[in-house]
């Protein structure tokens, strides 16, 4: 290979389906031209940030821990530095003394323990193929299908429901999205299945309104929540955020279903006031339950925008739910 060949493979014929060939020659640029397998599997390690993130968690949160509570190390929180406290008084010799501890330390471990100290990573991430992976984290929206915390906050990682030493298969109904947290915590023995979480989404009532809403009827919508207008207006435009799944509860919702609701409320809102100038304000709000006021047993928050002058004294808004007992006298 010429230099001319080799910068028009970069150039032109090199097909990438993945970072990893320019990785490779870079490493092997780097290095003089020849370089260890092992050494090339640490580079291509280097530009996974879901391993990066994965090992951060586990610095800060285990390891970092629990060094700092035994004033080894100290942590610069504001930027993200950890400081071996003492070294400026180390000399060369204890520092070489002290890492060959530590080197005999890891060897006696690893001799003890052998690999299955990683069974818990080869678990999750095992060799299934990048192709059944990247469906598995789609069908979850690439959100964790525990904690529903989306991939560019947490790596998500694709983990075996029922685990492979309990004869858990490779197939897609085996498999879900888990962020690193909700992952570490599951452990091999533990067989529960999540899939009942992701599934409950898709439960409907029968002969409820709010389950059969139909697409004509819908303003905007995400995933897991619906936006409609309220067949009996309070006010001018009178919304309704609804979520797709029957659930009679506001509080019963789960942390995608709020995030879910929380972006359309922002969406909603701001359409409003963008298309009625004469919106100054809204109340949001649910009634949750019979004696608060619910009448349709599917939960529904009512976005009710608001006007001004559109009553002779709006002071204390939903306080007055309960007749006579909005005002209050101040003692200021
Ligand atoms: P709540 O009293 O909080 O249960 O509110 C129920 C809301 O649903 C009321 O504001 C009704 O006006 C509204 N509503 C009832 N039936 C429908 C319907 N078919 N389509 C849209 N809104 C409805
Ligand atoms: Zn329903």
């Amino acid at each position: 290979m010429t230099y001319s060949d080799l910068k028009s493979f970069i150039d032109d014929k090199m097909r990438m389906s993945h970072i990893y060939q320019p990785a490779m020659i870079i490493k092997l640029l780097e290095e003089g031209g020849h370089c260890r397998e092992r050494e090339i599997a640490k580079h291509l390690l280097s530009y996974d940030k879901s391993q990066i993130n994965y090992y951060k968690n586990i610095t800060n949160n285990m390891v970092g821990r629990v060094l700092r509570k035994h004033d080894v190390v100290s942590r610069n929180t504001s930027e993200n530095v950890y400081k071996l406290n003492g070294y400026s008084e180390l000399d060369d010799e204890e520092i070489s003394i002290l890492i060959d501890l530590c080197e005999e330390k890891l060897s006696a471990f690893l001799e003890a323990r052998g690999d299955s100290i990683y069974d818990h990573r080869k678990k999750s991430s095992g060799d299934i193929s990048g192709t059944i992976k990247y469906k598995v984290l789609k069908r979850a929206s690439f959100r964790c299908e525990l904690c529903g915390a989306p991939a560019d906050e947490k790596a998500l990682e694709v983990d075996h429901i029922l685990p492979r030493n309990h004869g858990g298969s490779d197939d897609i109904t085996n498999l879900q999205a888990l962020c690193y947290s909700c992952n570490a915590m599951k452990r091999d023995r533990d067989d529960t299945d999540f899939r009942p979480i992701k599934n409950i989404y898709d439960h409907r009532k029968e002969n409820c309104i709010f389950c059969s809403i139909t697409d004509a009827g819908i303003v905007a919508s995400n995933k897991l929540f619906v936006a409609i207008k309220d067949e009996y207006p309070v006010t001018k435009e009178h919304t309704l955020l609804i979520p797709k799944r029957h659930t009679e509860s506001f509080i019963d919702l789960t942390q995608p279903e709020m995030n879910a609701y929380s972006q359309l409320l922002k969406e909603i809102t701001r359409d409003l006031e963008n298309e009625d100038s004469t919106i100054t304000g809204f109340n949001i709000g649910n009634n949750e339950g019979k004696a608060a006021g619910q009448t349709v047993e599917h939960c529904h928050i009512h976005v009710i925008p608001r006007r001004d002058g559109d009553t002779e004294d709006p002071t204390g808004g939903i306080r007055k739910v309960i007749p006579g007992k909005g005002d209050y006298i101040t003692n200021e």
